[in-house]
C-alpha cells in the first residue's frame, strides 16, 4: 500500500508541495484571488486577450450556433464547420498547407511524436523540453537522447552517432522555463544533413514573436521545409484553448489516421475554435501589443538590472530570475504574496535542481506603473 500521507509530508519537507490557489473572475494583470486583488506576473496570456471583448463576444455567439459540447471526436460526428475554419486558417497564418485541431498542447505532443517514430527509430530532444514533449518520447517508444539545452554540436554528435531509421529532432520554439528562443536556423541545418525531421513546439512563441506573431519559425524566415512539423498551443497567448500541428498534407493524413490522443477523445467545444478565430484575426493586425510586451520587457530589464537582480539572459515575455534551492524560492514568492505581487516559484522536477526560480512573465495588458511597481516589490522581497 502507498503511504500517501508519508509520501506528503516528505514532499512539504523539501520545499516541493504544490497547492493550487482560487481565482475569481477572468485572466488580467488584477486578478481576485481568495477574496484579496493581486497584480499578477505568472499569467502566459501574454497579449492580454484571455477576456477580451471581441473573443468573448464570438465565444457566445459560438454558444448560440453550436450549443456547448462537441458531442463525440473529430472522427465520429465532432468535427463542426468552426473547427474545419479554424484548421483552414491555422494553416495560412502558419503559412503551411495545413494544420489540425487538438484538444490540448499536452496531447498533441503525445499523439504526434508517437506517430513520428516508434521502436527502432531515434528522437533527440533538448534537455529543457517541456514535459509534454518527454512524455511523449517515452510513449513513442524511440530510443530518445537529450542534447544539452540549446547546444546544436551537442546534437549534431548524437546524430552522427545513430543508424536509427527515422530520426526525430524535437525542441521548444521558446523555452517556457528560461525564456530564451531555440537555435532553430542550425537545428535545421543538422536535421537536413542527417536526414532527419524538425519538429518545433511553439506554445510560448505562438502569436508573441515574428512578423504578425507567427510564432518562433516565422521569426527566423523557416517555413514548411526547414520545420516540417510545427505545433503550437491555444490556451497561452492566443488567450484561448486547445492547440494545432501545422504541416504538409500527408502529416496531417497521417496524425488523423494514427494519433491516439487525437482519435481516442472528445472534440473540444466549437465555440472554443469561433473564439480562436477572433483571436486570430487580433493577433495579426493588433502589432501594438507585440510592441508594447517589447517596452515592458525592455523597462522590466533596465529596472532589475539597476537592482542587481539575476536576470537569465531573455529578450521574451518570460523572465526569470534565478533563485536557487525550492526553499528560497517560496519564501520569495510569498514575500511577494505579501506585497500583493503573484509570481510563482518554479522548483524541481520542472526546472534542473539547484535552479528553483522565480518565473516573471509579462502581458500586453500590463502597464509601465505596474512594471515599476514589481521592481520595488523585488526590491524588497531580495533586501
Ligand atoms: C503549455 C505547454 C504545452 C501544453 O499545452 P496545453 O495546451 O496547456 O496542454 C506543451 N508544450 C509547451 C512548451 C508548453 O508550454
Amino acid at each position: 500500500m502507498i503511504d500517501f500521507r508519508q509520501k506528503l509530508a516528505e514532499r512539504e519537507a523539501r520545499h516541493l508541495y504544490r497547492r493550487r490557489r482560487t481565482s475569481d473572475g477572468p485572466q488580467g494583470p488584477l486578478q481576485q484571488i481568495d477574496g484579496r486583488e493581486f497584480l499578477s506576473f505568472c499569467s502566459n496570456d501574454y497579449l492580454g486577450l484571455a477576456n477580451h471583448p471581441e473573443i468573448v463576444a464570438a465565444f457566445k455567439h459560438g454558444v448560440d450556433s453550436y450549443g456547448v459540447g462537441s458531442g463525440a471526436a473529430h472522427l465520429v460526428n465532432g468535427h463542426s464547420r468552426a473547427h474545419q475554419a479554424l484548421e483552414e486558417e491555422l494553416a495560412a497564418f502558419t503559412q503551411r498547407p495545413r494544420a489540425l485541431l487538438f484538444s490540448t498542447g499536452y496531447m498533441a505532443n503525445l499523439g504526434t511524436v508517437a506517430a513520428l517514430v516508434g521502436a527502432g527509430d531515434a528522437l533527440f530532444e533538448d534537455r529543457l523540453n517541456h514535459a509534454s514533449l518527454l512524455d511523449a518520447g517515452l510513449l513513442s517508444r524511440a530510443r530518445l537522447s537529450r542534447y544539452d539545452h540549446g547546444d546544436v554540436a551537442s546534437v549534431q554528435n548524437k546524430l552522427s552517432d545513430s543508424s536509427a531509421a527515422q530520426k526525430l529532432i524535437v525542441t521548444d520554439g521558446l523555452f517556457s522555463m528560461d525564456g530564451d528562443i531555440a537555435p532553430l536556423p542550425e537545428l535545421a541545418a543538422a536535421a537536413r544533413r542527417h536526414d532527419a525531421m524538425l519538429m518545433v513546439d511553439d506554445a510560448h512563441a505562438f502569436g508573441v514573436l515574428g512578423p504578425q506573431g507567427r510564432g518562433s519559425c516565422a521569426h527566423f524566415a523557416l517555413g514548411s521545409e526547414a520545420v516540417p512539423v510545427l505545433m503550437a498551443t491555444l490556451g497561452k497567448g492566443v488567450g484561448t484553448f486547445g492547440a494545432f500541428v501545422a504541416g504538409s498534407e500527408e502529416l496531417i493524413e497521417w496524425l488523423i489516421q494514427t494519433a491516439r490522443p487525437y482519435i481516442f477523445t472528445t472534440a473540444t467545444p466549437p465555440a472554443i475554435a469561433e473564439a480562436t478565430r477572433a483571436s486570430l484575426r487580433i493577433i495579426q493586425t493588433d502589432e501594438w501589443r507585440r510592441e508594447k510586451l517589447q517596452t515592458l520587457i525592455r523597462r522590466f530589464r533596465e529596472g532589475a538590472a539597476q537592482l542587481g537582480l539575476p536576470l537569465m539572459t531573455s529578450e521574451t515575455p518570460i523572465q526569470p530570475l534565478l533563485v536557487g534551492t525550492a526553499a528560497d524560492a517560496v519564501a520569495m514568492s510569498q514575500r511577494l504574496e505579501g506585497q500583493g505581487i503573484l509570481i510563482s516559484a518554479i522548483r524541481p522536477p520542472t526546472v534542473p535542481e539547484g535552479t528553483a526560480r522565480l518565473r516573471i512573465t509579462l502581458s500586453a495588458a500590463h502597464s509601465e506603473g505596474q512594471v515599476d511597481r514589481l521592481l520595488a516589490a523585488l526590491e524588497s522581497a531580495c533586501a
